[in-house]
């Protein structure tokens, strides 16, 4: 018997997934940009789900939906459970919406066992969380959060000629409501939120039988877009070593002093990451010219602030270094900072428990990736995260999950929500 119910909560869930996939396909991967109609439609269709589920409906100014199956007590704060509803272009159809998907699925689950909560269980879906359209991450739940402002309306579309307030508008809300400085919801009638998310990185999948993570916080990041080693440029075959000014040496040395200071770093026990994910020499370069110059990007990322700021001081001082050393040039351009986020420790730990409980297998993870839950927690609701196992990254159309990894991320869910107030 359990396990009809449970083939067909899987089902439940395969359907809604395959649904809004075809919702939102563009051909190779799905393309559901936030605030467009498309996000507005799989928006719709999921609201229905959840009116054929009996619950009661929300849609908050800034057109996330909130949902909410009663419990027992309807005074008490409530537990919250989702993610965000858009995507990439031409992202995966997982990313967001396995989130919102599990949220359900508890709802669904409670429905046809006939178990009440104690306290109000809600499935919270937000709107455009990605940064790719309109160059600004979490909308939703900035708005929500009463953190949204004016300025962020007029930040133009990546390819077309409109703003975000234009299509805020356009689906039917009010860009200056929802930038007036105050939070839209009671944000202390939340009592926990939880996102269950795909990894969008290769831990989880690696491991063959630990296929749920909970997540330990959120990195923050400190990055420069663009970095110059400026050199000298001369005849490749004229000039021999100890006259060169090479702008391509003098970077690839610096990388490799930063690569052998983060091994220092892990070696030491911290978190830490650093990629250098563009490089270029300039326009005029040749096969037969000793480099003069060389641009490429910094993003170095940890869950502790401090060890981001401490690994930028090496960087600052091993490129001076480096510049006195080879007679060249280190410019940096504006160091941007976005702070990591902490995640409730006590929620976290009732996540572990709950894991224990329904017998799934976790292990504690960082997130590298942002998220709404940063913006909850900052906004001081007790916020934790759920991982599952994906395959091939995240922001690409070949991103995959296994639905028997997702039902145990939900499964978690689901048993953390049955035991919240034990
Ligand atoms: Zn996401």
């Amino acid at each position: 018997m359990a396990n009809d119910l449970q083939r067909e909560g899987n089902k439940f869930c395969r359907n809604i997934f395959e649904t809004v996939r075809k919702m939102s396909s563009d051909g190779l991967g799905v393309t559901r940009q936030g605030y467009s109609q498309t996000e507005s439609e799989v928006l719709d269709y999921l609201r229905g789900i959840g009116v054929d589920l009996g619950l009661e409906v929300h849609i908050d100014i800034a057109g996330n939906v909130w949902m909410t199956y009663p419990g027992q007590d309807r005074e008490l704060p409530a537990f919250v459970a989702g993610s965000h509803a858009d995507s990439v272009p031409q992202g995966g159809n997982y990313d967001g919406m396995a989130g919102i998907v599990a949220a359900l699925a508890v709802c669904w689950w409670m429905r046809r066992t006939h178990f009440t909560p104690k306290r109000d269980f809600v499935v919270l879906m937000m709107r455009c969380e990605e940064s790719s359209f309109f160059g600004k991450a979490y909308v939703g739940s900035l708005a929500l959060t009463g953190r949204l402002t004016m300025d962020d309306m007029m930040l133009r579309h990546r390819t077309e000629d409109k703003t975000l307030g234009e299509c805020i508008a356009a689906c039917g809300f009010n860009p200056a409501d929802i930038t007036a400085g105050r939070a839209l919801v009671n944000l202390k009638s939340i009592a926990a939120f939880v996102e269950l998310h795909i990894e969008q990185g290769p831990m989880l999948d690696g491991s063959d039988d630990t296929r749920v993570g909970i997540v330990t916080g959120i990195r923050g990041n400190v990055r420069h877009k663009v970095v110059r080693c400026i050199g000298q440029t001369a005849h490749s075959g004229a000039v021999d070593k100890a006259w060169r000014h090479d702008a391509v040496m003098a970077t690839a040395d610096l990388i490799h002093r930063m690569d052998l200071l983060w091994d220092e770093r892990l070696a030491a026990g911290d978190d830490l990451v650093f990629t250098v994910g563009v490089l270029k020499t300039n326009a005029t370069a040749a096969i037969s010219v000793i480099p003069g110059e060389v641009t490429f990007t910094v993003d170095m990322r940890s869950l502790s602030m401090e060890t981001i700021e401490h690994f930028h001081d090496r960087l600052v001082e091993q490129a001076q270094e480096v510049a006195r050393e080879r007679g060249v040039r280190f410019e940096f351009d504006t160091k941007l900072v976005t702070k990591s986020a902490q995640v409730d420790e006590a929620l976290s730990d009732k996540l572990v428990r709950a894991a224990g409980e329904g017998g799934i297998a976790v292990r504690r993870i960082a997130s590298g990736a942002g998220h709404d839950t940063a913006v909850l927690s900052n906004a001081g609701v007790p916020s934790a995260m759920i991982f599952v196992a994906n395959q091939n990254g995240s922001h690409n159309p070949y991103e995959e999950m296994k639905m028997e990894d997702f039902m145990q991320g939900t499964d978690v869910l689901w048993h953390a929500v049955k035991t919240f107030d034990d």
